[in-house]
């Protein structure tokens, strides 16, 4: 992925934020959305989110990379809050918010299928421990 192209991620991500906070939906900092297991959720990601992700996130141990939890998570909060994928920018617990949760969902994941083929990378979409499993740290 090219920086440009990267640029053009975090600059739909800005969008899914601006359409997100107009929806006005409600968070009390719980953190249990990170928390897969206890959640009972999976967070899944694409090619294209996992590889900008990655490159901005903090350093992580790949062995120690569980379906269970997300490893950016310390405390209640996201280390990794700029680079973070659509599912962790649009997915909130309030109640009034899942139907709006999931249209945006749907239309910005169609952005980004967009952005995947303009880009001619592919897409893959698969539970986020899967790409951080693949994936090497650069002084490995
Ligand atoms: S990247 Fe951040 S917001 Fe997304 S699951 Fe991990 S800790 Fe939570």
């Amino acid at each position: 992925m090219t920086p440009e192209q990267r640029q053009t991620v975090l600059r739909l991500y800005d969008e899914v934020d601006r359409a997100v906070t107009a929806a006005g939906p409600s968070c009390q900092a719980s953190g249990r959305c990170c928390r897969f297991k206890e959640y009972g959720h999976t967070l899944f990601v694409s090619n294209l989110e996992a590889e900008v992700l990655l490159a901005a996130a903090p350093p992580f141990d790949p062995a120690t990379v569980s379906p269970d939890f997300c490893p950016f998570q310390q405390g209640n909060l996201c280390t990794a809050r700029e680079p973070r994928p659509l599912g962790c920018r649009v997915y909130y617990c309030d109640p009034n918010y899942q139907e709006k949760g999931v249209e945006l969902s749907e239309h910005y994941l169609r952005r980004l299928k967009q952005l995947a083929e303009e880009f001619d990378s592919g897409w893959r979409y698969a539970p986020l421990h899967v790409f951080l499993r693949e994936h090497v740290p650069a002084d490995a």
